[in-house]
């Protein structure tokens, strides 16, 4: 009697636990074959470049967390630290000083930068063939292509790394990604709608003049969301066992904890898990996958040349 209660309860936590992606695990599974594979080279160690503008604390955050990850696989790391004040032009110099460096792979630019900089003029400025955060319009255009031997971006990437990792077989699905930024939802959709093995999706991109929302998120076997608003995908827009990545990351205020805050999706989490075969939390879904990917695009990078 005990011993059926035991299976059951483990049954049940089993069953629990496969509905969570666990992205941190997925990456750092990832990043253990990246080290093992940089082990087993011969010659200079691959590197990358990181300039951070100015003071934010967010995206000095990113960026340790970004060498951090080089330094545990083995990829040599520079950082630049320049001031808020710094022209565009010396920024440009600084880019330019990496760009012909054979031995830095990648180029990476923490965004955003200060308002007196034009961004897309300094995405345009990074050696495309260096573009590890695949940015630059060139990457653009060849990922749109259907091309591979360019960069493609680091969230959407990792988005779909995830998506391969649930097991699901997109050909003949319905996905739907809420948000078309330049850095997710556009990005994301294009790459999923390649033919290829594995990918021909059947894709619907929703944003802020999307009517009926619920009614499109409905339709998604695997629901995207990269909103920037917290909990805004409750579980009744979302499809019984659809797969939900949710790449939100949003600081709201929780009074219960020391820093007076904690992080949330753009997915009502707790209520919406029950309903999916898939979900990924917020913390520890798609953000750890975002560095993963920074590490695979450098060392695609080290291979390249
Ligand atoms: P973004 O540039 O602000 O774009 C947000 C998109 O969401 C826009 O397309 C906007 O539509 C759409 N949107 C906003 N409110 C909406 C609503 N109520 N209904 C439908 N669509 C709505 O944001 P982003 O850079 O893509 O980032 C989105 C979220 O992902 C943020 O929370 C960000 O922190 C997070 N993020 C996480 C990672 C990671 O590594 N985990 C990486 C990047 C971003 P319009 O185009 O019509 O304005």
């Amino acid at each position: 009697m005990v011993k059926r209660y035991i299976d059951r309860y483990e049954r049940f936590l089993y069953s629990c636990s496969m509905a969570i992606i666990d992205g941190k695990a997925v990456a750092q599974e990832l990043q253990n074959e990246f080290k093992q594979e940089i082990s087993q080279m011969s010659g200079r160690p691959p590197c990358l470049a990181v300039i951070l503008v100015g003071d934010s604390g967010p995206s000095r955050i990113y960026v340790n967390r970004k060498t951090k990850a080089c330094e545990e696989v083995g990829i040599h790391s520079i950082k630049r630290h320049l001031k808020a004040s710094v022209s565009e032009d010396e920024l440009l110099k600084e880019i330019e000083h990496f760009n012909v460096n054979p031995q830095v792979d990648g180029i990476l630019v923490q965004l955003p930068l200060p308002d007196h900089i034009n961004t897309s003029r300094v995405m345009r400025w990074v050696n495309p063939e260096k573009d590890v955060d695949g940015f630059h319009p060139v990457n653009v255009g060849k990922m749109l292509i259907g091309e591979t031997d360019g960069f493609f971006p680091c969230t959407p990437l990792g988005v779909k790394t995830l998506i391969e990792h649930t097991g699901i077989e997109l050909p003949g699905k319905q996905v739907v990604i809420v948000g078309r930024s330049n850095i997710v939802g556009k990005p994301l959709a294009a790459m999923l709608l390649q033919r290829g093995q594995g990918i021909d999706a059947t894709v619907t991109v929703a944003h802020r003049f999307s009517a009926n929302l619920g009614e499109i998120t409905r339709q998604a076997d695997v629901l995207v969301v990269a909103i920037g608003v917290p909990h805004h995908i409750s579980a009744d827009m979302i499809k019984e066992g659809a797969v939900v990545i949710d790449v939100g990351i949003n600081r709201i205020e929780d009074l219960a904890r020391k820093s007076g805050a904690r992080l949330v999706g753009d997915v009502d989490f707790e209520k919406a898990q029950d309903k999916c075969a898939f979900i990924t939390p917020v913390p520890g879904g798609v953000g750890p996958m975002t560095i993963a990917m920074l590490l695979k695009n450098t060392l695609k990078s080290y291979h390249q040349r």
